[in-house]
Formats: structure tokens, C-alpha cells, sequence
């Protein structure tokens, strides 16, 4: 290592998960005495923790290691790479492939960072492995934090790359999570946001049984302003227990739901199960269940196999289900995975024109949601100012995830501070956004 100044800038790419990982990290680093700061000139140390679950993922990861490591800003800084790029990809094929890395870390070399990271080796067998407990979160100013209830995952999606780079499903005992939980809502938490590559399988591995409704029960005892929202619900895992564990007064009635897609045939190419039918009735249970539901779906665009007629199906149930958000992908082949032998699907082209063509329709189907919630009021959470909006700030009430949903822009009003609850009227709509007037308390 070239220089011993203590401050670590960290550039973090990919999902919300990673961006655990790094609040992780850094947490870590912290306790051994180092000091993160907010822009790389004034680092000793860069740390890119990177995204590969995709190649359009791996090149961006790619990208921000030549841009961070090119010598005007390099210079005699220390540049060391993390993530799922150095667990997918190996540290060995990485090296000869880019020199200007000083360290690679998988993800078993993350207790270890610190001894990893120090010149002297006095000081460095004095150090200790970390526990990857969390003191810190990069969202908590906003208001919300996010909370990691497992890593990897069991399932074989066979799209998907994520098991031969995160591992098999390992999942936290619900007292640790419980901890966590309480010491965020101690520093002002009012959202905590469950996540894992497969929320609804929490515990299989640890307790022998799906247990995502035990933790809800527990952290919802905890005392406090805030609410609970789960993502990443793997339609297959959504039983009875899970639907009512959805009712706890804590919960918000978000539903995020990956289908990837409603053809049968196309559905088991993935390596699941289900068809239109199955997920039609799940989404009615759903919505006969809950006075008020918002329904995020997800789905993959061009899988091989995904002819004319099954897009059509596609196509015709998302105008038929009309959810609140959605999330559309054109399929990316992915090498080690079971069907990278399938092909390139329908190409990058077409597979990008059919993306279009259904982004057309849902953006007519959330502009219509946002006009029908002009006059209502609604708890939400003020996240900050708007960089989108000068003058506004950005909020979200229990139907907006943060960063992939639409938000509520609120009119500057005395006393508003990012990361506090309050009351809103919605006076209009914006597109899918709605726009808001702060209610007197
Ligand atoms: S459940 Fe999610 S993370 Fe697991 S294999 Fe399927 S797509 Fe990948």
C-alpha cells in the first residue's frame, strides 16, 4: 500500500443489497479507525464495490474502475475493488486484466478489510476480523433504511447469475435483524425496508421453514414511528402466512412481486413455475384482501422462446392487472447460467422495441393512478429537497419504493426537514408523480 492517509472514499454500484453491503464496509473501516469522506481527492483509498449480474452491470463496474483508477486521479492513492464483479469473475482473471487495482476483496475477505488495507504489519496483525454488524446507513437521512434479512439464494432461476455469485440462501437470525432494526429506529428510521435476493424464503435454511411472517411479528413489536415495506417477494413463496403477516398495522400494503413473465412455456424455460392464471389469482387474493394495494411487477422482455403470441399474453396482462409500477428488463444472456445454452432470445432489438412498446402502455396506466389520488391525504415520508424539482422537496407515502417508484413533489414550506414524517394533501398530478401540500400538524 502506497500511502497511509486514513480516508476511504467508496464508490458503490448495483442494488440496494450492495448498498448494505457497503454501509457494511464502511461500518467496519470506521471502528478500525479509518475515516470516509466524500470525494476521492481527499481519499487515501478507494474502495469500488462493484455489480455484475448482468453484462450491461459488468461494464459499468468495468467503467468506474478504469475512471477511478486512471492516473490523474488514481495518482499514489490505493484503489481496491469489491463485489459481485471479483465473485463472479475471479481475482486472478481480474488482476491481468486490470493492473491499476491494488486489492481485489470477495466477499469472504470482507471481515478482514481493515488488516487487508493496513501498510505497516505491526498495525495489521493487530488487527482484528470485523462482525459485519452495520452502524451506519447511507439512507438513514432520508428517512429510511435498509434492511438485509439474508444473502444468496436457493432457487435456480435459469436467467439468472446471482446463486453462483452471492451463494446458497443464508439467512440472519431475526433477533440480530430485531437489533438493527431498533438501532436505526433509535436514529430516526421512520421506513425500514426488508430486503434479500428472495424475501419470502427468510429462514428456510436456518429455522427449516419459511419464516418471513415471524419476523414481522417480532420487529413489529418494536416501539416508534415507522413502517415496514418488504421487496423482492418471489411470487412462488407468497402463501397464506405471508399474505397475512402483510395485515400487521406496521406493514405497508406493498406488494412487489417478480413475475418475469406469464407465458407458461417462456415461465418454465425460467426455471418456474405458474402461468397468467395462477398469478391472476394471486393478485386477486391480494386485492381482495387488502382495502388498498399497490402492486409493483416485474418482468423480463425477449427470454427465448418468447414468440409473438406470448409477448401478446404479456402485453394483454399487463393492460388487463393495471399495476401501480412496474419494472421491464430485455433478457441479457448470461454466461454459467442454465440458459445461457437457449440463445440470445429475440435479440437486443426487438427485445428492446417490445420494452417500449409495453413502457407505452404502463406509463398511460400510472399517469391514470396518480390522477385518481389528486384530493387524497396521505402519511409520507420527506425524503429532501428535489434535484429534479428546485424549489420542491421529494417524498413518498406507503405506495412508492424509494429510487424505482414515482414520488410526491411537495411545494418549500417552513418547519419541513428530509427524513421526517408528515401529512400531505395531493393537489395534482405530474405524469406518475403527484405534487402536495404539507398539512399544518
Ligand atoms: S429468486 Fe431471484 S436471485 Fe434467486 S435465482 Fe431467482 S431471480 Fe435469481
Amino acid at each position: 500500500m502506497k500511502t497511509q492517509n486514513r480516508n476511504i472514499y467508496m464508490h458503490c454500484l448495483g442494488c440496494p443489497r450492495n448498498e448494505v453491503d457497503c454501509d457494511t464496509l464502511a461500518s467496519a473501516l470506521i471502528r478500525a479507525g479509518w475515516h470516509i469522506c466524500d470525494d476521492p481527492e481527499d481519499a487515501g483509498t478507494i474502495v469500488v464495490n462493484t455489480c455484475s449480474f448482468l453484462v450491461s452491470a459488468v461494464e459499468e463496474s468495468i467503467e468506474a474502475i478504469l475512471e477511478l483508477g486512471a492516473p490523474g486521479v488514481k495518482e499514489d492513492r490505493s484503489l481496491v475493488v469489491a463485489g459481485c464483479l471479483v465473485s463472479r469473475y475471479g481475482k486472478q482473471a481480474l488482476s491481468s486484466l486490470l493492473p491499476e487495482v491494488d486489492l481485489f476483496l470477495d466477499f469472504p475477505d470482507y471481515p478482514h478489510l481493515s488488516a487487508l488495507m493496513e501498510k505497516d504489519p505491526e498495525t495489521r496483525t493487530h488487527c482484528a476480523a470485523s462482525a459485519p454488524t452495520r452502524e451506519l446507513a447511507s439512507t438513514l437521512s432520508r428517512g429510511y433504511v435498509y434492511l438485509k434479512i439474508s444473502e444468496g439464494c436457493d432457487r435456480r432461476c435459469s436467467f439468472c447469475a446471482i446463486p453462483s455469485i452471492r451463494g446458497p440462501l443464508r439467512s440472519r437470525p431475526w433477533e440480530e435483524i430485531k437489533t438493527e432494526a431498533g438501532y436505526f429506529i433509535e436514529r430516526g428510521a421512520h421506513e425500514l425496508i426488508l430486503i434479500a435476493q428472495d424475501t419470502t424464503s427468510y429462514g428456510l435454511d436456518i429455522y427449516g421453514r419459511p419464516s418471513l411472517p415471524k419476523l414481522v411479528y417480532e420487529l413489529g413489536e418494536k416501539d416508534g414511528d415507522w413502517t415496514l415495506r418488504i421487496l423482492y417477494m418471489h411470487p412462488g413463496g407468497i402463501d397464506t402466512e405471508i399474505l397475512s403477516a402483510m395485515g400487521h398495522p406496521r406493514v405497508n400494503n406493498y406488494f412487489d412481486l417478480p413475475f418475469q413473465h406469464v407465458d407458461e412455456n417462456v415461465l418454465q424455460e425460467m426455471g418456474r413455475r405458474g402461468n397468467a392464471d395462477s398469478q391472476r389469482r394471486l393478485i386477486s387474493s391480494i386485492r381482495e384482501g387488502f382495502d388498498e394495494a399497490a402492486l409493483r411487477a416485474t418482468f423480463i422482455v425477449g427470454f427465448p422462446g418468447e414468440d409473438r403470441a406470448a409477448f401478446r399474453s404479456l402485453e394483454d396482462f399487463i393492460l388487463e392487472m393495471r399495476f401501480d409500477w412496474l419494472g421491464l428488463f430485455s433478457y441479457s444472456q448470461e454466461e454459467r447460467t442454465p440458459a445461457f445454452s437457449l440463445g440470445k432470445g429475440v435479440g437486443a432489438k426487438a427485445a428492446k422495441e417490445r420494452v417500449e412498446e409495453l413502457s407505452a402502455l404502463q406509463e398511460e396506466i400510472m399517469r391514470d393512478k396518480a390522477r385518481d389520488m389528486v384530493g387524497k391525504r396521505l402519511r409520507v415520508l420527506v425524503e429532501g429537497r428535489s434535484l429534479e424539482a428546485p424549489g420542491f422537496w421529494e417524498a413518498r407515502s406507503w405506495r412508492e419504493a424509494p429510487e424505482i417508484d414515482g414520488v410526491i413533489f411537495i411545494a418549500h414550506s417552513v418547519g419541513i426537514e428530509p427524513g421526517t414524517v408528515r401529512e400531505v394533501s395531493i393537489t395534482a398530478s405530474e405524469g406518475i408523480d403527484l405534487i402536495g401540500n404539507i398539512q399544518s400538524r
